[in-house]
Parts: structure tokens; sequence; C-alpha cells
């Protein structure tokens, strides 16, 4: 059986030669390691091989976890990539560095409102649905861009990118004109002397990360490839406010 150090290692090695294929750098594409499901014992294991950053789907989970790792709560970066549910954005804004998963503004807003003061700003990402599947959260494409520049003006959080979950087997180009719908967003902000690092596209998971590379993804979210396979997601059994 082989060990999460092994499988670490396996991981960045596709990482780079997807990487050398393109032409794009070794360091370009940072790997998030997803333990959704499994227990802070293993997030433990994969820091001690290497791993810095993780992430995590659901609110109670990831808190419980970060509460159980705070001695590494400095060395290790937390983001959050499940559903954002309005009424736990202040679990969320008070435990971790990162959010991928904010599908609108209200979120956005919420997050900002709650971020305590004495942390760093929240890194934002901006999820959105390049599938078209009425089943996953995220604001439509040609919504992004008026999105961006609305939360691109809230105070203690930082818009860092966008974020997609394409379907299973998602072609290149539907990847690819998701990044030409980064690249745009980036530009514009720019013009508007926007004045953080628009820099993040997070894009691919075990089973698509060689096109998302390929597609200029700049964060993988991978965890099956790393921890094995997970039980069935238990679902949350909250609601909104
Ligand atoms: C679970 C999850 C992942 C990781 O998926 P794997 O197929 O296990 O690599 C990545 N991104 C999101 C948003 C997830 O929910």
């Amino acid at each position: 059986m082989s060990s999460i150090s092994d499988q670490l290692i396996f991981v960045k090695s596709q990482i780079s030669q997807a990487s050398a294929r393109v032409g794009r750098p070794n360091n370009s594409v940072q790997l998030i390691a997803v333990s959704k499901t499994h227990p802070a014992s293993t997030v433990r294991e994969a820091f001690v091989a290497g791993q810095k950053d993780f992430a995590e789907n659901y609110v109670q989970e990831g808190t419980d976890k970060i509460v159980e790792l705070d001695d590494l709560r400095k060395k290790i970066i937390w983001h959050f990539i499940g559903p954002v549910q309005s009424n736990k954005t202040r679990f969320i804004a008070e435990s971790f560095d990162w959010v991928q998963s904010v599908d609108r503004f209200k979120i956005a807003q919420r997050l900002s409102d709650q971020r305590p003061k004495d942390m760093e700003d929240l890194n934002i990402c901006l999820q959105v649905n390049i599938s078209g599947e009425a089943s996953k959260s995220g604001v439509p494409p040609e919504d992004a861009l008026l999105t961006c520049l609305d939360i691109a003006e809230l105070p203690n959080i930082s818009l860092r990118g966008l974020m997609a979950i394409p379907e299973p087997g998602a072609s290149l180009q539907s990847m690819k004109k998701f990044q030409k719908l980064f690249l745009d967003i980036q530009l514009h902000l720019k013009r508007h002397q926007f004045k953080n690092r628009f820099d993040t596209l997070s894009l691919g998971m075990s089973d698509d990360l060689e096109r998302a590379i390929e597609a200029g993804s700049t964060m993988v979210r991978v965890g099956t490839a790393i921890f094995g396979p997970r039980e069935p997601d238990v679902i949350e059994e909250d609601s909104e406010e």
C-alpha cells in the first residue's frame, strides 16, 4: 500500500510533467490537498510530508480540524471549497485563509463584514458555473465580470481569482474558455488599477488535472489521488437562514 507521502510525490510529478508538456514553469501550479472526510491525523501526516495547503468542503468538519491542528495554524493554509450557506459565513470568515467557493456578491459581502480586523484579508475566488449544470453552484460566466468588479471594492477580503468545478469529462476546450474569461477579467481589473493580485485560476481535480494545467490552471485541488477514495459524501443537514 502506498503512503500519503508517496502519493504526494506522485501527484507532484504529474503536475510537473503536465506543466513541462505545455511549457509552463514547474512552480506555476500550486497543489491544494482536499482533506474532506479524512481525519486531522491524516492532514498532519500530509503536512509532515511537506504539504502546506489543505481544503475542506464542510464548515463544521473543517473548523473542527483547524482547531484540532491548532499547533500548525500558522503553518497550514486552509481553503474552504464547499457550498457557502449565508448562515455559516461567520465561522468561515473567522477560521479560513481562502474561500474559493464564493458564488454571489451577498456571500462576499458577509465574509467582508465578518472577517476579524486583526486577521489578514481573506482570500476569495468567485466560483463560476462553467458547465451550466443546474445542480452546480457558481455564477453564470456572463455575470462573472460584474460580480468581480463589485467584490473587488469590499474591505477585509482580497479577490484573487476564479474557481470552477467542470462536469466529469469536460473538454479541454471548455476549460480554455474558462481561462479566457479569467484573463479578460484580469485585464479589466488591471485597467481599473485594482490593488490586489488577481492571479488565481483554480481548476482541476484528481481526474482532470492534466487538462486543467494545459488550460492555465494555477491551483489544482486534489483529494482522491493523495488520500485515496472517500466514503460517499455526507450531506450537511442545515439550511439557509
Ligand atoms: C472534493 C473536491 C475536490 C477533490 O476531488 P478529487 O476528485 O477527490 O480530487 C476538488 N474540488 C472540490 C470543489 C471538491 O469538492
